[in-house]
């Protein structure tokens, strides 16, 4: 084994150890949570050694890096989660490769989805990404729709040709109330999803949690958590 290959490995044993206790803990089981491992500022190569140690779903949150990461990875089978703030203008590409679009935050970009969707053939999955920091009716300061938007957001998704509404994500906010209170954002997040299974039972995902607080996520039921410096190591500049 590489030394790479042995420290992603260990890495990832650690997160694993992780979300298994945080799943007891909440009196869950630990398949209802699955790993996304956010490989952005990554290189391909640790791509590829995530897939041979077991991940199956990488993260990414800019379309630059990561369609040409896509590409050198396309034999591997994975699944790719576009996590990202994403202009219109790079929906062509993300298209291409994302299996699940987790970033979804206003009508345009769903119009814009959908018609790169029908056009390839592909179905797009979709989260949309819900801004606990924001107005109720504003958007987050890193992208979001806020918590006002999201039912009318869902139906727009749901009768979108070429996607598929999954459910919600969220990042728990720096600003605002919830600054500093992953455990009540989350907790926020679980209670609009429940809402809106009752219109859309099928969007049952539930995307929280980084590195620094996947326990809270588990606690509060996420579905998928998305975790990047715990099993890869701390970025290099921005990311
Ligand atoms: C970078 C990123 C993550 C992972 O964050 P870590 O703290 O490195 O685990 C999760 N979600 C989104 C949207 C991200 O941009």
């Amino acid at each position: 084994m590489t030394d790479r290959k042995a420290q992603l490995a260990a890495n990832l044993a650690k997160v694993e150890e992780r979300i298994a206790a945080a799943c007891t803990a909440a009196g869950r089981k630990r398949e209802e949570v699955t790993l996304i491992v956010v490989t952005k500022t990554y290189p391909a190569s640790d791509v590829r050694i995530l897939a041979e140690l077991g991940v199956r779903h990488v993260a990414e949150n800019r379309d630059q890096d990561a369609a040409p990461k896509a590409a050198a990875c396309s034999d591997l089978p994975l699944s790719w989660h576009f996590v990202g703030q994403l202009q219109t203008n790079k929906v062509r590409s993300v298209v291409s490769y994302a299996d699940v679009v987790q970033s979804v935050d206003r009508s345009r970009l769903v119009t814009a989805l959908s018609k790169e969707a029908v056009r390839v053939e592909r179905e797009v999955g979709c989260l949309l990404q819900v801004a606990l920091d924001a107005e109720e009716s504003g958007r987050g300061e890193r992208g979001g729709v806020g918590v006002g938007g999201v039912e009318e957001l869902a139906g727009l998704v749901e009768r979108a040709p070429g996607l598929r509404l999954d459910g919600l994500m969220t990042v728990a906010p720096l600003t605002g109330p919830y600054a500093g209170r992953p455990q009540d954002a989350f907790a926020r997040l679980m209670d609009l999803s429940t809402a809106m299974r009752r219109t859309h039972p099928a969007a049952n995902m539930v995307s929280a949690g980084m590195s620094a607080d996947l326990e809270q996520a588990v606690t509060a039921g996420a579905t998928h958590v998305r975790v990047g410096t715990a099993v890869l190591g701390v970025r290099p500049g921005l990311g």
